[in-house]
């Protein structure tokens, strides 16, 4: 006999997959001391976003250090009309991510030394590619250390809006290895929940240590 979801009780029950307004400015405010703590963001730099329930995008503040955040430091801007005084420059990265990826509900921006030196080392190839560690696995559809996991590079630029265009043209947010470096700044990556983004950060980092340090032997 075949069974019907809607008689089973459990589908009502799940709850969207986004969160709260007030939730999600509660897990960037923790994923901000966190990434504080590793060095990642230092200065005022970085920026940590999430899609809530509403569909707007809660994003850190400009010019706020990301160990310090509290919950009035989180701003909700439209995907549709995103003009919430007070954002990062940097926020039409983090829009571009939500439109192109429909199923992603954060993103993380960090701007650790590991990131700055191999993006600058490696700029000019366009990438840099892990192979062999069994880290990659830390990335969500990777199966087997033994593939070749592309991270793309492109070039920096203060003209954010262009940039955020040409990632998106160029498929950087399609990038298997769920992120992409800009050269001389920092990494960009992203998840379906805030603990998958860390995840993806976490292993990114890692395998970019392994290179990095690979690389000056
Ligand atoms: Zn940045």
């Amino acid at each position: 006999m075949s069974q019907s979801p809607s008689h089973s009780g459990k589908i009502a029950s799940i709850p969207s997959p986004w969160p709260d307004a007030e939730t999600a400015a509660q897990g960037l405010v923790e994923i901000g001391l966190w990434v504080s703590e590793r060095g990642w963001v230092p200065a005022t730099a970085g920026n940590l976003s999430m899609r809530t329930a509403s569909g707007a995008i809660a994003i850190t503040r400009s010019g706020v250090d990301k160990g310090e955040l509290v919950p009035a430091d989180i701003l909700l801007v439209d995907l549709d009309n995103p003009t919430t005084p007070g954002t990062s420059a940097e926020t039409d990265l983090h829009l571009a991510a939500y439109r192109a990826l429909p199923a992603v509900g954060a993103v993380l921006h960090t701007h650790s030394p590991t990131a700055t030196l191999l993006s600058r080392r490696f700029a000019a190839a366009g990438k840099v590619t892990f192979q062999g560690y069994e880290l990659q696995k830390g990335i969500a559809g990777v199966t087997t250390h033994e593939g070749a996991l592309d991270l793309p590079i492109y070039a920096n630029s203060q003209d954010i809006p262009a940039l955020a265009v040409h990632v998106t043209e160029t498929g950087g947010y399609q990038a298997a290895a769920h992120g992409f470096l800009l050269a001389g700044h920092g990494l960009y990556t992203w998840g379906k929940s805030l603990a998958e983004a860390r995840r993806h950060l976490v292993a990114l980092e890692f395998l970019m240590d392994c290179v990095l340090e690979e690389e000056r032997r």
